[in-house]
């Protein structure tokens, strides 16, 4: 039994509907549900780190101001502390989508897939009586079959005059083609459904962004935005002398041209001849006035969308959700991408207006993850989160009461072994206090990409919340590490993310276990 799901008092006292609801005669599943339930709108941005939303007082946040995503922190919740369990793109919208981490749900990497019978979040809420719809890019292959609507980028998707496939044919015949930027046109296809939607029924509406992924393109009202503004630049980009181990030295796509194979200034067309330094500082410009332009159109987007809820007549009856499927590196330890569990790819922006329920400008930094989402979704419209999800229902951490049990670390892990952007596999622990990681550096897959040497690293996330300083090894942590590598065993067991399945990655966690 889920304890800490919101109860149906909870929920009527904050909608507003009371007493009499309740004394009502409980005779079905219906009829123990108020009359009317919130409008739920899930937006989710791609790569969208938090550090890239002014509301959380980043170095960026004076230079790159986000209004109207802001505007839902003001008048809703903050959340400091929301992490996702895999950071990569199609793990993490299939970890929100079923509520179960990576080995449950089977998408351990980009390859990953869901089939409609494990759309649950989609297919839970249309049986709660809730009308469902997907619009942008969903990136999980198969059709989004369990929504009543979709109108979906294939795959990643393009910037410009993208492709969209939209519910009625079948699947793969059903495309057309549309003209302008994809956070615009994505705008105006949520726009156009929620004004010609069924309004009998509550809504449930996932609006998924493109932007801000790589290859960053903005749309051209953007183009001179921030051009003659120095964008403040991290301390970790430049000196790190205590930063890392012998597990990540010299791993990650870079800003500068320290990994030759792969870095920032070759993406952006900087001269391969500049210094060190001046490369450095051209490709980090080139690259976050980039991001941050389609950072922008998201924002602004999102206050399209805003404007038409309040139009509608709907805004104070919709949840409102914003969120990415993980963060993002954004120069910091010189690196770019994500993957890594460091704060700025392991961090989820959160943030959720509905002033029925939440009070105005009010944050939490309980420890949340993605697998969170659809409990949390469910509860929130009066229906029940099945013991299959992983999750947990933060609903009353968002009225701003945290139910006495609510975890105080997640757990998480990235399978894709030096793929792409030479990040090596691994695992680990984050409490609101410490992060500890191990790093096996084994593909799961034979015969993938060599092994790397194994490490751990451990973090004081109070005292050193940019992570400069590995104290793993440090003997004055040594009952923290001990308290934390049992908290990893008891997550890894729970959440069925154990090892037996791959045992030359066990082996190389017995060896190291107690190093
Ligand atoms: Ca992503």
């Amino acid at each position: 039994m889920d304890t800490s799901s919101f109860t149906r008092r909870g929920f009527l006292k904050a909608v507003g509907l009371g007493a009499a609801l309740l004394a009502a005669p409980q005779v079905g599943i219906a009829s123990r549900r108020p009359r009317r339930r919130p409008n739920i709108l899930f937006i989710m941005s791609d790569d969208h780190a938090a550090h890239a939303i002014g509301v959380y007082g980043s170095r960026l946040a004076k230079v790159a101001p986000t209004a109207n995503i802001d505007r839902l922190a003001k008048e809703g919740i903050l959340l400091e502390n929301v992490f996702c369990t895999n950071s990569i793109c199609v793990p993490s919208r299939a970890s929100i989508l079923t509520g179960q981490y990576s080995q449950k749900n089977g998408a351990l990497d980009l390859g990953g897939r869901l089939e409609p019978e494990n759309q649950h979040l989609p297919r839970l809420m249309r049986q709660a009586g809730y009308i469902t719809a997907m619009i942008g890019k969903w990136h999980l292959k198969v059709e989004p079959a369990a929504f009543d609507y979709y109108n979906v980028l294939p795959g990643q998707g393009k910037y410009f005059d993208p492709v969209l496939r939209e519910k009625g044919e079948p699947w793969g015949k059903n495309e057309k083609k549309y003209t302008g930027h994809s956070s615009d046109v994505i705008a105006d296809l949520s726009i156009e459904w929620l004004k010609g939607r069924d309004k009998t029924k509550p809504f449930f509406l996932m609006h998924h962004f493109k932007a801000p992924h790589d290859m960053f393109q903005n749309a051209p009202r953007f183009d001179n935005f921030l051009e003659d503004v120095e964008i403040p630049e991290p301390k970790s980009l430049w000196r790190q002398p205590t930063y890392g181990s012998e597990a990540t030295k010299g791993m990650g796509t870079s800003i500068s041209p320290r990994n030759k194979r792969r870095n920032m200034g070759k993406h952006m067309g900087v001269d391969q001849s500049l210094p060190y330094k001046e490369y450095t500082h051209q490709a980090y410009q080139r690259y976050l006035k980039r991001y941050l332009r389609c950072v922008k159109g998201v924002d602004e987007n999102i206050g399209r969308l805003l404007d038409c809820l309040k139009t509608e007549g709907i805004l104070d009856d919709t949840i409102i959700m914003y969120t990415s499927d993980q963060g993002m590196m954004l120069g910091e330890h010189d690196y770019i991408d994500k993957r890594w569990m460091y704060e700025e790819s392991l961090r989820m922006p959160f943030l959720v207006r509905w002033p029925k329920m939440i009070k105005a400008g009010s944050r939490s930094d309980e420890i949340i993850n993605n697998t969170d989402f659809a409990a949390t979704i469910l509860d929130l419209a009066g229906a029940r989160r099945p013991d299959y999800m992983h999750g947990r229902s933060f609903a009353r951490i968002l009225a701003g009461k945290t139910p006495g049990d609510w975890p105080k670390s997640t757990y998480y892990r990235y399978w894709m072994h030096m793929a792409h952007h030479d990040n090596p596999a691994h695992f680990g622990v984050r409490t609101k206090e410490y992060k500890l990681m191990f790093f096996y550096g084994q593909n799961y897959k034979r015969g993938g990409p060599k092994p790397t040497r194994p490490g751990w690293e451990l973090y004081d996330m109070k005292k050193d919340p940019h992570e400069m300083n590995n104290i793993y090894g440090n003997p004055k942590y040594a009952k923290v590490v001990k308290e934390l590598k049992a908290d990893l065993l008891r997550l890894r067991k729970k959440y069925e993310e154990t090892d037996e399945k791959y045992p030359h990655i066990q082996k190389v966690i017995d060896e190291y276990w107690d190093k």
